[in-house]
């Protein structure tokens, strides 16, 4: 199978000050304990809205984005979470919740709608030993009737953007089949789905930490999750291209450290149902962010379900412009022509993205998501949320360096000094 080259298609061009998405977290109380959550649930508890205030002021000040990500912990839990997400409207961000759905509700949904949610990112997967799971769930797959449940919640008040993420380790990178294709059958209600590569420091014995000159052991114990190894985003394009030999994301984030590593890779459909006609181009992307940016000042994140059913006007259009639009717009032509009454079905857009978090290179760097759009604010800074906890802990990042060489590097030190010390009293 060919390997994807970063080269051939399109880096979002999101920045640590100018963004598709800021990552807010409210509280980091949580109804689940997820394998390997990164968030201390006992630490600070919920934020005050005074506190959630300052955060958006900070985040207005510092950081231009369209879409503001409400996190935790579980923002669901939040007692004032429908008055959080008003906050957000009014300030003139796409509220979207991430959440584990457990405490969402019928009653709760209408009051956030009101509220002007924008859209769900449900993250649902087997690290989390759900209450709601079936009893004898052990694949992904199993998982796919709570998934369906949140979204036809949605589809029932309408008009708010769904989508799912899970977090995939060796264990359950095949099973990631069995999500892509019910969310295929499913496109009108599901809008997108992340599959996000699990990691854990224990998945790096070679190296070794310091924060502020001082050696510290890694913070995280290992778990059974993250047994296998690592996984890179090309191991999960590689599964979905057994079943999908089409699959082709057209953007992208690359690493801070490796510009050819993908942190954030994007792939669009375009369909009817589970008939997928073609991925959208590098160019489509282009000119999507271009022209969002343009009129709106802002990068586009997260779309409206509504240009989610726009797909055959996207075909047409971008068709007269671009080589691969143009060949998926055959193909639906061409494909229909026996059946013509498909020419009145919807053709639906839908999302399917890899993320890769935090790689650690052979030489102890630290190869990060370049303009992570889960900037989130902590005591008046911008930090990676995905490493918060090091900050709330030694008040910096951790460094890492490989354990060999830290030894030989002191051995040198110590060299070096003694040659020194010998040339000062000569
Ligand atoms: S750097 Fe961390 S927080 Fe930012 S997008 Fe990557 S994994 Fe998420």
């Amino acid at each position: 199978m060919k390997n994807l080259n970063h080269k051939n298609l399109y880096r979002l061009p999101w920045s640590l000050s100018d963004n598709g998405i800021s990552w807010l977290e409210v509280t980091t109380k949580c109804n689940l304990r997820c394998k390997g959550c990164y968030r201390d649930p006992l630490k600070d508890g919920h934020k005050t809205l005074q506190e959630i205030q300052e955060d958006l002021d900070v985040f207005k000040e510092k950081r231009v984005s369209d879409c503001m990500s409400i996190a935790g912990g579980d923002p669901l839990v939040h007692p004032q979470i429908v008055e959080i997400v008003s906050m957000i409207h009014r300030m003139g961000w796409k509220p979207i919740l991430n959440t584990n759905g457990i405490a969402l509700t019928e009653n709760m949904l209408v009051q956030l709608k009101k509220a002007g949610v924008y859209g769900f990112t449900f993250h649902v997967d087997l690290s989390q030993n759900r209450p709601d799971a079936p009893k004898d769930a052990s694949t992904e797959g199993d998982l796919n009737v709570v998934r369906e449940k949140y979204a036809r919640m949605l589809q029932k008040i309408g008009g708010i953007s769904c989508s799912f993420n899970q977090t995939v380790t060796h264990k359950t990178l095949p099973q990631l089949t069995e999500v892509y294709k019910w969310a295929s059958k499913n496109i009108d209600i599901v809008h997108s789905v992340v599959f996000i590569l699990y990691r854990e420091p224990g998945m790096s014995p070679h190296l070794e930490s310091y924060v502020n000159g001082q050696k510290i052991e890694m913070p995280y114990s290992n778990t059974d999750w993250g047994e296998g190894g690592i996984l890179k985003a090309q191991d999960a394009v590689n599964v979905i291209r057994g079943f999908e030999p089409d699959y082709m994301p057209s953007a992208y984030l690359n690493g801070t450290c490796d510009p050819a590593s993908f942190k954030w890779l994007l792939g669009v459909r375009m369909a009817q149902g589970d008939k997928t006609y073609g991925f959208v181009s590098p160019n489509f992307q282009k000119i999507i962010q271009n022209v969002s940016h343009y009129m709106k000042g802002k990068w586009l994140s997260y779309s409206s379900p509504k240009m989610g059913t726009a797909g055959r006007m996207v075909m047409v259009l971008f068709s007269l412009i671009d080589k691969q639009m143009r060949k998926i717009f055959f193909k639906y032509i061409r494909e229909n022509l026996l059946s013509p009454w498909n020419f009145f079905k919807r053709v639906n857009l839908q999302g399917f993205m890899i993320i890769q978090p935090i790689d650690f290179l052979e030489d102890g760097r630290q190869n990060m998501c370049d303009g992570c759009p889960d900037i989130t604010v902590h005591k008046g800074e911008l930090y990676w949320s995905c490493r918060l906890e090091e900050i709330k802990e030694y008040g910096a990042f951790l460094s890492t360096y490989p354990k060999q060489k830290v030894c030989q590097k002191s051995v040198n030190d110590l060299v070096l000094d003694t040659i020194k010390n010998q040339t000062l009293v000569q």
